[in-house]
């Protein structure tokens, strides 16, 4: 374990979203000082934090000066220029390191990466060039989906393509940026597991949850999943073989596929806090966006057990409405974002409901 960073240290956050903010107030915790770095002024986590820069990704001068102002720098939101990542790294220590950050930045590298480990994912194969179309189809079969390699997140950037002459025209939607193509996966259900891995090499996982998505959003994970033993525990070993095969120093998450017949599929990894962690802040001793502080701080994991089981349900758009019936409902953990603009699609906030359990898993 290298030195951890002692309390009243300022951790640089590159994002300013509610990952951001729940991280900045788990770090508040531990006596942190926070400073984000994100384009918009009124960003959930600057609210909480001491310092803040409000400048474009793209202003490499604004990073230097950022880094030269922390004393480690983390993330919260993937799509940082590789420019700027450089920039930053030349003047401060960065955690998870840009070559781990790099992997899940972009789906041909994230797969190839996977694929190379020995772990499954759908069949898939890259478009880089139209001549690539009928190598990838081939591949995939059909129905396949079309994603984009970069700059998607809740199903956007991608499209469902059912007849071989549907994916020229789709590829043209998304800009014919490069991209994949990726086999349609029946699954009984999506679990993911979030690990976290300090300097030493140490990992902790927490309990595999069930993940139900609504119009490519998350709309609730359940702690514990329900899976047998047998697959909780090689999800949870896949997502230490990951974590460890990208010598990555902070938390991971790991989405999958569960198939019929019980095998794992990878689906997406996520180098940061995930929405699908969220229900650890009340459920468990540490919850994920302290473990992460951790991780990054180079402090000793802590216990990732939980005290009770937990569904935490996003509240998307207008639903953030109902929070004065929330805030009555006993046994209502009610999380709220401070985002003053409601859309449609938008996560406000999260509610996370417990079952208290008398022994720890
Ligand atoms: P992603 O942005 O890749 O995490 O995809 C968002 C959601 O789309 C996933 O959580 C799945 O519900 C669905 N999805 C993505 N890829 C596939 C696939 N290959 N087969 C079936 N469903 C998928």
């Amino acid at each position: 374990m290298d030195t951890p960073l002692p309390p009243g240290a300022t951790i640089g956050i590159l994002g300013g979203g509610q990952l951001g903010r729940m991280s900045a107030l788990a770090a508040a915790q531990l006596g942190y000082k926070c400073h984000i770095f994100s384009p918009d002024a009124d960003a959930p986590a600057k609210e909480i934090s001491a310092v803040q820069t409000t400048a474009p990704y793209e202003d490499i001068d604004a990073a230097r000066q950022f880094a030269e102002n922390v004393d480690i720098v983390t993330f919260e939101f993937e799509n940082v220029p590789d420019a700027t990542l450089a920039a930053i790294s030349e003047i401060s220590r960065v955690r998870p390191s840009v070559a781990a950050l790099q992997v899940s930045q972009d789906r041909q590298i994230e797969k190839s990466f996977l694929n190379d480990h020995g772990v499954g994912t759908a069949s898939w194969a890259p478009i880089i060039d139209v001549a690539d179309i009928a190598t990838a189809i081939a591949t995939t079969g059909l129905p396949a989906i079309l994603k984009t390699s970069r700059f998607g997140y809740d199903g956007k950037g991608q499209l469902r393509i059912d007849q071989e002459s549907e994916l020229v025209t789709s590829w043209g939607k998304i800009g014919n940026t490069p991209a994949i193509l990726e086999g349609l996966v029946d699954f009984e259900r999506e679990i993911s597991v979030i690990v976290a891995r300090s300097a030493d090499g140490t990992t902790e996982t927490y309990v595999p949850v069930d993940n139900v998505h609504r119009n490519h959003i998350l709309n609730t994970t359940t702690a514990p999943s329900t899976v047998t033993d047998s697959v909780a525990n090689e999800a949870r070993r896949m997502a230490v073989q990951i974590v460890t095969a990208l010598e990555l120093v902070g938390l991971l998450a790991v989405e999958m596929f569960v198939l019929f017949n019980g095998d794992l599929l990878v689906n997406e990894i996520a180098p940061r806090p995930h929405n699908s962690g969220h229900w650890t802040i009340d459920a468990c001793a540490v919850s994920q966006f302290e473990q992460f502080i951790r991780a990054v701080c180079g402090l000793p994991l802590g216990d990732p057990s939980r005290h009770s089981n937990a569904v935490m349900t996003n509240l998307i758009g207008d639903e953030a409405d109902t929070w004065t019936k929330l805030t009555a409902e006993t046994g209502a953990c009610l999380h709220l974002y401070g985002k003053m603009e409601i859309r449609p699609g938008r996560k406000m906030g999260h509610v996370t409901r417990l079952s208290p359990i008398s022994c720890l898993a």
